[in-house]
């Protein structure tokens, strides 16, 4: 039986009535035992003399009873036993209520230790229901003179009798616990062994060996996460050669020279299509970073290649958008480029798709109507998702397979999926572990930061008057608010208790700020619209026909309006910080000054927070580090959608040093024994498949 899976009723001291209580706290095979770390320690390592101890210290103490003790009723429900002990330095009076049982456990003339909190009043001192055992050489299990674990319990079961099964546990497994690190890893990164780390996670002999313990155990976990989803990683894939050209060539015909961050990324992809392996990698880039230029420069070395492109969109105006700008960058260089789109006539529809088949053209960029039913793009050997979290995996593997479908032996096209959500390079190193990464770190020169305030709804009037005078100037307005309309169930983030501010609605919000400033065009932009409707209404901004644009988060996707100059956030506590983020993004694109305007008068602390950093901080990645500090990993896109599993003892949040460590072991391992197959890492690979047992409908 392998030791990891073993039933804990095999161990010897562990009965059945025992068993099902650690059953109900998660624990079942003897693994699941000795890995049932400990919530908290109590250092009750310092015995102190009586007279030294300050009223309310926590504290052990060594004392000799000195009476027998009393059993006195108070009233019913409620009794007491109650005797006098002493040192060398003072007494002090102890009392245990409701555990008359502890009455025959103490003897005059004997030496007991005491862990309580001491009450001081004047010269009395007195401990109430002080944990004790009888003085004698400190074995593992005692509760005193020791740092003392303390774990999470359930019904039937003591803090001591639980300790007790984890010492039988150790015991019986001692000396056959695998150990899963590779001992080159241990040494380089100064862990120690399993055996020994079990046994000071559970019975510490000082703090500096817990928390070398710890350290390990952290470094373990995450270890044993980033072999499991570099398992996944296809990296190994032979893909379609596209020789890197001279990009030099491509950024002559440019408006402006690319920055360093963008430089850096086309050179990364370059490499990988250049490399005979199949790309598949993330570009994660701030709003406004410059994403399309990217992606047009690669889309440029797949054309010199003599191959195709696609580039998908999540919905039609961003296809457009798109379609202007790189055609704008590509077509000097002769790439012949086709908008595809769900809302197009179908004779244009049809013309498309059959240039597409016969190779009339070199790019093709769409929404999901790139992805229906009979699509064939003959000679794709790189896809673009722009925006990827509004796709689905599964989209995403259709995309792979456009070539056409009988290329059962042809080469999957090269991946490249572009976000605009920053994420933490913690998290992005796990839930894209099957990417490989790059970052746009860094803005185009000359951007200005957006001058952020937060305010409460008493400054509507000046708000009011701000935003005529903008439009006066020419500049346009967006509004967000969190409802559509009245009747509509709180949508978006609730981290806020019940009775915060009401919601405002954006179609009230819209009809009413007409009213307010009749002067203005003011438009509605919300999800409960159909998609015609919508693109209709963004239109009509994006074309300047409108001022002022009251919209719910739809707008959060990156459409691009240069002149807009103000965001103004209704009941900005609703809204995380990493959607704020995205909501300031709007504005800031053009060349004016631009401003965003967080309004709530939320006290909450956590939202002051947000409100605070948002003020503060303008890089995406720092605020998505706050975000996911803040929120912890599980909220941080809401724990169904990140798909990891849960963390032990490792944080997500704040373990970052350790996890890049463990990611750099875990990928040189992989190099080394890409199937943990080698009989030394036998261990290791049990427990990936453990661990991949429990992901598995999570993940992918
Ligand atoms: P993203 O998609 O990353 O949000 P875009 O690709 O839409 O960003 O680029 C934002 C704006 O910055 C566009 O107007 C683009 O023309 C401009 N831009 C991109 N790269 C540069 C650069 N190197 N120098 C100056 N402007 C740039
Ligand atoms: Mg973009």
């Amino acid at each position: 039986m392998e030791p990891f899976r073993q039933d804990i009723r095999h161990i010897k001291g562990i009965g059945e009535k025992r068993a099902q209580a650690l059953n109900k706290l998660g624990v079942f095979s003897l693994f699941d035992l000795i890995s049932f770390f400990p919530r908290r320690y109590e250092d009750r390592s310092l015995i102190k003399p009586i007279a030294l101890v300050q009223n309310g210290e926590a504290v052990c103490i060594s004392a000799v009873v000195a009476e027998e003790p009393r059993l006195s009723r108070i009233r019913r429900g409620l009794d007491l036993v109650r005797f006098r002990a002493y040192d060398d330095s003072a007494e002090v009076s102890i009392t245990y209520f409701n555990q008359s049982y502890v009455k025959n456990q103490f003897h005059r003339g004997r030496v007991y230790r005491f862990y309580g909190k001491m009450e001081l009043k004047g010269s009395r001192r007195s401990l109430t229901n002080p944990v004790f055992e009888e003085a004698g050489p400190a074995d593992r299990i005692s509760v005193t003179g020791q740092i003392v674990p303390i774990y999470r319990l359930s019904a039937g079961l003591q803090q001591k009798g639980l300790r007790q099964s984890i010492r039988q546990g150790l015991d019986s497994f001692s000396g056959r616990i695998p150990e899963v690190l590779p001992f080159w890893v241990r040494e380089k990164y100064l862990l120690p062994e399993a055996e020994e780390a079990y046994e000071c996670i559970h019975f510490p002999s000082d703090l500096r060996a817990l928390e070398r313990a710890r350290r390990r155990f952290v470094f373990e976990e995450l270890f044993v996460l980033s072999c499991a989803l570099g398992c996944r990683r296809r990296s190994d894939v032979e893909g379609i050669v596209l020789p890197k050209p001279d990009f030099s060539d491509f950024y002559a015909l440019l408006p402006f020279s690319p920055t360093t961050a963008q430089q850096r990324a086309i050179e990364e992809a370059a490499q990988d299509m250049a490399s005979g392996r199949r790309m598949s990698r993330l570009l994660q880039g701030d709003v406004g970073s410059g994403k399309t230029l990217v992606a047009s420069a690669l889309i440029w070395q797949c054309y010199l290649a003599g191959f195709r492109a696609a580039f998908m969109a999540p919905t039609e105006i961003l296809a457009e958008q798109h379609f202007r700008t790189l055609s704008s960058f590509l077509s000097p260089h002769g790439v012949r480029t086709a908008l595809l789109t769900g809302s197009m006539r179908a004779g244009e529809k049809r013309q498309i798709l059959e240039s597409m088949k016969s190779g009339a053209l070199d790019l093709v960029i769409g929404t999901h109507a790139l992805l229906s039913e009979g699509v064939q793009f003959p000679g794709l050997a790189l896809t673009i998702t722009d925006e990827q979290h509004r796709f689905g995996v599964e989209q995403r593997a259709r995309l792979g397979q456009l070539t056409s479908p009988d290329s059962g032996s042809a080469l999957l096209p090269h991946v490249y999926v572009m976000s605009a959500t920053p994420i933490p390079r913690t998290l992005a190193l796990i839930i894209y572990g099957d990417l490989s990464l790059s970052a746009l770190d860094e803005l185009p020169p000359g951007r200005q930061t957006v001058d952020t305030f937060c305010v409460g709804r008493a400054y509507h009037s000046r708000l009011l008057a701000f935003m005529k005078k903008l439009c006066a100037e020419g500049r346009q307005v967006f509004v967000v608010c969190p409802k559509v309309g009245e009747d509509e169930a709180e949508s978006e983030l609730s981290s806020e208790p019940a009775g915060a501010p009401s919601l405002l609605s954006a179609v009230e919000y819209a009809e009413t700020l007409q009213q307010e400033l009749p002067e203005l065009r003011v438009g509605c932009v919300h999800g409960k619209m159909k998609p015609d409707e919508k693109d209709r209404v963004m239109q009509q901004m994006f074309f300047d026909e409108l001022d002022v644009l009251v919209a719910t988060t739809v707008i959060e996707v990156g459409v691009d309006i240069p002149n807009a100059a103000l965001m103004l956030v209704e009941n900005a506590e609703r809204f995380g910080l990493s959607q704020l983020h995205q909501l300031r993004g709007r504005v800031g694109r053009g060349k004016h000054k631009s401003y965003c305007v967080l309004v709530t008068d939320s006290e909450n602390e956590d939202t002051r927070s947000r409100m605070r950093i948002m003020c503060e901080m303008s890089n995406g990645f720092k605020i998505a580090e706050e975000d996911l500090r803040l929120r912890g990993p599980g909220d941080f896109f809401g724990s169904r959608q990140h798909g990891l599993p849960e963390m032990h003892v490792a944080d997500l949040g704040t373990d970052t040093e350790t996890l890049l460590k463990s990611k750099e072991a875990s990928d040189s391992l992989l190099a080394e024994d890409p199937g943990l197959s080698l009989p030394e890492h036998a261990a290791l690979r049990e427990r990936v498949l453990l661990l991949t047992e429990k992901m598995d409908g999570t993940l992918n």
